[in-house]
């Protein structure tokens, strides 16, 4: 006897996209466990091991007995830290009770839309978007609301445009910067003009995601709650993830104001309490220590993007522009588009990144996925090696392609 599916599973999870770069992540595992030697190019996980004095944190909170659960915000002495590093970083001033810390920014993100969205409350999303915004506020119960930019507008759209797109049920506007999946940074002024938007209408908060932060190459990160007048109306989220290379230990932040601090504190006390806490120890080493290892990572990165940009501008028919954070490229391949190789035909930038990995064993991740149908993502989280080969595998498959 089983269940049927169709029946038993939630309507909410039914229309739940599966996350794109996880699934292309591991439609290259699958690939490479038959024994077939794919670069891949789709997850944004740091290829770096997380530095060397913040594992010995670990051990030594873990020697010392952190091994309990935490406050479900957050260990004192983490949030203590968050609120040193904001105010010396970023110029954003709050107290620990406004901070909690959660497994990840993705269940930050989750925590803040389940705290806010009722049914048909809407979200503006930044377009390219990450995948996952997406879906979370459909499942918190939302509407997403999309605002896009293309790759002649580096991929940003404007304050006027989502001015234009404010209606009297929005409640959200949702952004990264520096960007995943474009790289693309706000400047001081851009993120300016978008708050005065925000403050004239005084009844929207700001998700501002800034997981990126340290893998800026334009020597400025701004903050956009750091406007005066933003400080109420901005949920401000980072996490270890990609400045620290720590996506495994499953730690990420928000601040912002008291009401939503405490909100999403109850909505992670009923689903999953407190991140690890031994993390959090680490963590605590990690922010009080000096940015020296992130700023290596941060040098890598640029070597590598300004690589893979010069090999990939001899690829005819894709167009770049160049991205100033992150470590992800996002050309726009809608050039391809109406071609096939005789065996495989390319009609949209899915059929693009089915083609990559299936006929050059490149894994990349379609632009569908974030909004975007022109471009794929490719992250440059990877050794020189395989960025040369993958994009020698790229240019002689493409040239197959008429
Ligand atoms: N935001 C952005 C823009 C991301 O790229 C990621 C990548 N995982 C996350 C949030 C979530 O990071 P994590 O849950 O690992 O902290
Ligand atoms: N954020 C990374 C990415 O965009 C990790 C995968 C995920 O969490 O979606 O690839």
């Amino acid at each position: 006897m089983s269940l049927e599916p169709s029946r038993m599973l939630a309507q909410k999870v039914q229309a739940m996209e599966e996350s794109a770069t996880i699934r292309m992540a591991q439609k290259s595992r699958d690939l490479a466990a038959k024994g077939v030697h794919v670069i891949s190019l789709s997850l944004g996980e740091p290829d770096f091991d997380t530095p060397e004095f913040i594992k010995e944190a670990a051990y030594a909170a873990l020697k010392k007995g952190y091994t309990k659960y935490t406050p479900v915000p957050g260990t004192l002495a983490l949030r203590t830290a968050i609120c040193e590093k904001f105010k010396n970083e970023n110029n954003l001033h709050f107290e620990p009770g406004q901070i909690v810390v959660s497994n990840g920014a993705k269940q930050s993100i989750a925590n803040i839309c389940m705290a806010t969205l009722n049914p048909g409350d809407e979200a503006i999303i930044l377009a390219p978007y990450w995948v996952s915004y997406f879906e979370i506020v459909k499942f918190a119960g939302g509407v997403p609301v999309v605002v896009s930019a293309g790759i002649e507008d580096d991929f940003k759209p404007t304050a006027q445009q989502i001015k234009e797109a404010i209606t009297h049920k929005t409640k959200l506007l949702i952004f990264s910067s520096p960007c995943n999946p474009t790289g693309s940074v706000f400047t001081k002024d851009e993120l300016a003009d978008i708050a005065r938007v925000i403050a004239e209408n005084g009844n929207i908060l700001v998700v501002s995601d800034e997981i990126y932060e340290y893998i800026n190459f334009t020597g400025h990160h701004a903050s956009i709650g750091a406007f005066d007048h933003m400080r109420e109306l901005t949920a401000t989220v980072n996490g270890f993830s990609k400045g620290f290379s720590m996506t495994g230990w499953r730690l990420g932040y928000m601040a912002g104001p008291k009401w939503l601090a405490d909100a999403c504190n109850k909505v992670q006390g009923q689903i999953t309490s407190g991140a690890a806490s031994f993390s959090q120890e680490a963590a605590v080493t990690a922010l009080k220590a000096d940015r020296s290892e992130a700023m290596a990572m941060k040098e890598a990165f640029l070597r590598r993007r300004d690589l893979l940009i010069s090999l990939m501008s001899k690829i005819p028919g894709l167009k770049l522009n160049k991205p100033q954070g992150a470590f992800y490229i996002f050309p726009d391949v809608s050039k391809y588009f109406g071609t096939s190789n005789g065996r495989v035909a390319i009609n949209n930038a899915d059929d693009f990144a089915e083609a990559m990995l299936t006929e050059a064993h490149v894994g990349l991740v379609s632009g569908s996925a974030f909004g975007a149908d022109s471009c794929v993502r490719l992250s440059y989280a990877a050794s020189d090696d395989d960025l040369r080969e993958a994009v020698r595998r790229l240019a002689n498959c493409l040239e197959g392609f008429k």
